[in-house]
């Protein structure tokens, strides 16, 4: 699909800017990560530099499941950005315990329903301002 860095939700992704760049690189091979708080073991979403519950900012990896569930959706019909094909679906996953804010894709909205299942599908969407892949969290419903 076509895309357009002006709507870019995470424009300063990289390594220079972010220390959570690793959450984009493990999604482009396919992983959905978060973090995990080295000190008090709290596992975040979305991936977070600093722990709200010990304030504790070192961390690590952790992946969550390629599978989730529908925990929420909302279709988008008209008024939809440039270069986005519409309708687009979005949902809130239930993933590993954790509640992800995602697009569905290639999603039917007449036949999708609450509990439906869902599989990681990461987005590849436009490379970043140094020429390096980028990627968003996206979903498509199992069978
Ligand atoms: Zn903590």
């Amino acid at each position: 699909m076509s895309y357009f860095r002006a709507l870019d939700p995470f424009p300063l992704e990289s390594a220079e800017f972010s220390k959570l760049h690793e959450f984009y690189t493990r999604l482009g091979q396919g992983r959905l990560s978060t973090t995990r708080c080295a000190r008090c073991g709290r596992v975040a979403w979305p991936p977070r530099g600093f722990c709200p519950e010990c304030a504790g900012d070192e961390f690590g990896w952790v992946d969550l499941p390629s599978e989730g569930t529908v925990h929420a959706f909302t279709v988008q019909e008209t008024g939809l950005p440039a270069g986005f094909a519409g309708p687009r679906v979005f949902a809130v996953v239930t993933v590993g315990g954790q509640r992800v804010f995602t697009v569905l894709l290639d999603a039917d909205p007449a036949r999708l329903a609450i509990g439906q299942r869902v599989r990681l599908t990461p987005l590849a969407v436009a490379d970043d301002p140094q020429g390096n892949p980028r990627w968003l969290p996206a979903f498509t419903p199992s069978a």
